[in-house]
């Protein structure tokens, strides 16, 4: 994983715990909404379904394959969203995007991202960026119809 190597050490500790053992990788018995989507870049897929009541989102599946920032930042993905409305996952998304780009992101956004904030080392590494924001995209699908 030569990625990896100028991540900090506590930020590479959950990237690659979550590329290990993916959360929330079953796939749902009832869903509302499913993706599919590719990278052709590095060969990244990750299909996301969400099972989404009265605008909220009750239920995450992600699972794929590719390489490690592709698939634990879809796991931190779903770990991020479950359980929140789509407007809350939205401005998670946008959120997602602005810290990859290296813009300011007040506490309050940050919080809101929890865990998937450790991928933001990634903006370091450009050609990953798509990698990171792979899973974030197909979210992106999903939520452009509610
Ligand atoms: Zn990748």
């Amino acid at each position: 994983m030569r990625e990896l190597s100028d991540f900090d050490e506590m930020y590479q500790e959950v990237i690659i715990d979550h590329y290990k053992n993916p959360r929330n990788k079953s796939k749902l018995p009832n869903f509302t909404d499913e993706v599919m989507s590719h990278n052709p870049f590095c060969g990244d897929e990750i299909e996301l379904q969400l099972n989404i009541k009265d605008n909220v989102i009750i239920d995450v599946s992600v699972s794929g394959r590719g390489c490690a920032i592709s698939q634990s930042s879809g796991s931190l993905l779903g770990e991020t969203i479950a359980g929140k409305t789509v407007i809350e996952a939205k401005n998670d998304n946008n959120s997602m995007r602005a810290l990859l780009k290296d813009e300011n992101l007040s506490e309050e956004q940050f919080d809101s991202l929890d865990d998937s904030t450790v991928i933001e080392g990634v903006k370091k590494f450009p050609v990953r960026i798509k990698c990171a924001l792979l899973s974030w995209s197909a979210l992106n699908d999903i939520l452009n119809k509610y």
